[in-house]
């Protein structure tokens, strides 16, 4: 459903992702682990077409991210498409990037409308339903100022979820957080895993990692290094340096 192969991305002369491959089917929750710098975040945000790839490519949905393969090489697509292609992933990043200027109610409903021309009483509606998904419902009126960091994080989520996305990608949705609430956010995402999303999560939570992925994919320097059931990765890992990142951590 996400198919990731041979992905490279190079900064100037730095690799920062070195012939990355992943497959994560529908329906499935892959956690992304390793050291700060690994090229968690470049892969999420390639697969988001934040970032051009400079080689290999990517598919959501059997749909060329970003790139398309002609005979010359591979040619940029255009933006309009790419910002097409981007209503159908939902992103969560580490700092909310809320619109401050907006309630929680108002953030949830704008994509609906201002992308999708949705009416506002249809969006508004919608939001309504999505932040009483996310136990926000009494907090719609509040601004981002208004909310702690786990309550804007569940908006962020109630937002990405509007647009209807295909699939979720979380960049360490948590590490912003309060130790106190980071079980409320982590438990808003295992509520959506349950409901069938597709996603992919970078994470530092390897508790996390365990109760709510399918699969484990182990980076270092731009490389996967391991890759397989959470339970083997996390538990049993094949290669040293896993072993060593896991112990380092806990
Ligand atoms: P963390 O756990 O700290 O979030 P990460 O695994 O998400 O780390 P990335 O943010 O993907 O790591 O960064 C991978 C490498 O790419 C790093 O060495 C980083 O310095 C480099 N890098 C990322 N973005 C850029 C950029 N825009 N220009 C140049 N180098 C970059
Ligand atoms: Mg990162």
């Amino acid at each position: 459903f996400i198919e990731v192969d041979q992905v490279v991305k190079v900064y100037g002369s730095y690799a920062a992702l070195k012939t990355v491959s992943i497959n994560v089917d529908k329906g499935q929750a892959v956690a992304l682990i390793g050291p700060s710098g690994s090229g968690k975040s470049t892969l999420l945000r390639c697969i988001n077409a934040l970032e051009t790839i400079s080689s290999g490519s990517i598919r959501v949905e059997g749909e060329d991210i970003g790139y398309a393969p002609n005979s010359a090489g591979k040619i940029r697509l255009r933006e309009t498409r790419i910002a097409r292609q981007r209503e159908d992933i939902g992103m969560v990043f580490q700092s909310f990037n809320l619109f401050p200027h907006m309630t929680a109610v108002e953030n949830v409903a704008a994509g609906p409308r201002l992308v999708r021309g949705i009416s506002a009483a249809a969006a508004t509606q919608k939001a309504m339903e999505l932040l009483h998904r996310v136990g926000l419902a009494e907090k719609a009126q509040n601004y981002p100022r208004q909310l702690s960091g786990g309550q804007q994080q569940r908006v962020a989520i109630a937002r990405a979820l509007a647009m209807d996305p295909k699939v979720m990608l979380f960049d360490e949705p948590t590490s912003a957080l309060d130790p106190e609430t980071v079980q409320e956010v982590l438990n808003v995402i295992r509520e959506v895993r349950e409901s069938g999303m597709t996603m992919l999560i970078a994470t530092h939570e390897m508790d996390f990692a365990r109760h709510v992925s399918d699969q484990t994919v182990f980076m270092e320097a731009g490389q996967i290094v391991e890759h397989g059931p959470s339970a083997k990765v996390l538990f049993e890992p094949e290669t040293d340096r896993c072993r060593r990142f896991l112990s380092g951590l806990t």
